[in-house]
């Protein structure tokens, strides 16, 4: 299974920047924003919306993927 590692804001439906946590190489590649040096796994965001600034986890976003089939 494969899913797109950019999705699409629950919100407003922009594209998604994805979070890159601890310390990058360089600046962020496109698609990408850096979120700190510091990653906890049971709070942080996965994702983040560049247009409304809504932040996100993977599985909520799952979760919505679900909840928008049913
Ligand atoms: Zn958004």
């Amino acid at each position: 299974m494969s899913r797109p590692r950019r999705p699409e804001c629950p919100r407003c439906g922009a594209k998604a920047l994805e979070i890159l946590w601890g310390y990058p190489d360089g600046p962020p590649k496109e698609g990408f924003t850096t979120g700190g040096c510091i990653y906890n796994p049971a709070t942080d965001p996965d994702f983040v919306c560049p247009e409304c600034d809504h932040e996100w986890r993977d599985d909520e976003f799952d979760t919505y993927e679900a909840m928008d089939k049913s």
